[in-house]
């Protein structure tokens, strides 16, 4: 049978912020009206981007929102040796190869032009890894289930880091390995990753995978017109219970799933049990969604 798994899996690099409950409340939603399992994994592979305290912060914001997970929460800083197994698989398979080359020296091409795919150009210099993405010229193609049909052309994705020269592994490794060791079934997250997934594909394939169905939601947008991100110091969740209560209406709002309005105050259980029943993947709107809807403090 095959049973629907869906994950939630955000980097920890500071708190939730509402554009990232957007992806948490419509992934959640998604695998749980298909009575599927949801799993939350950590993605901490790069330690000095992730202060301390912000994983606690995000399991308190979670359960704050009801949404619980299934089983262990998975920490991407644990699995270093199933990387490191994925990546020795590639290599064998001529996939994977070493890459001293900077960015400096490329940065005129656009993408990486494969210079060291036949022998690394700087033996003496520190040294990434890179998966080959010239050997098998099909464009790399897949059906979003909210984006539509998306279509890119190999030649312009480059060959993508696995390992960074700095040792840490790279998110794409990282991400399409844990996939597969937890049998992903649906991928729901942000547009802002859309143009990473060919990549995700390519490795997939090389690993011998079944692809994940995709669903890249629409992004969040501040007043500043840039996407919400710890960067533009999106405002932390709520705490209030109140609050939270009516962040999470304005949230079913805006992913265009039309909750009950006289149920904006609604305890977080009775809602989320609603909108799992009535979930409309396709209701969602594509283009970008304004954060104004979003404001639920202050007024
Ligand atoms: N860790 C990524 C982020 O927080 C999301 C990864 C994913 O959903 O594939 O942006």
């Amino acid at each position: 049978m095959h049973h629907v798994h869906g994950r939630f899996a955000p980097t920890p690099s500071g708190p939730l912020h509402a554009g990232s409950l957007v992806a948490a409340v419509a992934s959640y939603l998604d695998a749980r009206s298909q009575q599927g399992r949801w799993s939350l994994r950590i993605e901490d592979v790069d330690p000095p981007r992730c202060p301390p305290g912000s994983v606690d912060t995000i399991l308190r914001q979670l359960e704050t929102f009801g949404l619980a997970w299934d089983g262990e929460v998975r920490y991407q800083s644990h699995r270093h040796d199933a990387y490191a197994r994925a990546l020795a698989r590639l290599t064998e398979q001529g996939m994977a190869y070493t890459c001293s080359c900077s960015r400096k020296q490329w940065r005129d091409y656009g993408i990486y032009p494969g210079w060291c795919r036949d022998g690394v150009c700087q033996p003496e210099a520190p040294q990434a890894w890179r998966l080959r993405s010239d050997l098998g010229q099909r464009p790399v193609i897949w059906h979003d289930r909210l984006q539509g049909l998306q279509r890119f052309d190999p030649a312009a994705l480059g060959d993508v880091v696995l390992k960074r020269k700095d040792g840490l592994w790279a998110y794409q490794l990282a991400v399409v390995v844990d996939d597969i060791d937890q049998n992903i079934t649906d991928v729901v997250r942000g547009a802002d990753l859309l143009d990473n997934t060919p990549w995700q594909l390519q490795l997939l394939e090389a690993l011998g995978a079944e692809p994940p169905r995709y669903l890249h939601l629409p992004l969040v947008i501040g007043q500043d017109g840039q996407k919400l991100s710890k960067q533009n110091l999106a405002r932390p969740l709520p705490e209030d219970p109140r609050d939270v209560r009516r962040l999470l209406h304005a949230t079913l709002a805006l992913l265009g799933q039309s909750p009950d309005p006289a149920a904006s105050e609604a305890p977080v259980a009775e809602q989320l049990e609603a909108a799992c029943r009535r979930w409309r993947p396709r209701q969602i709107p594509r283009a970008d969604i304004a954060s104004q809807g979003l404001q639920v403090d202050g007024d």
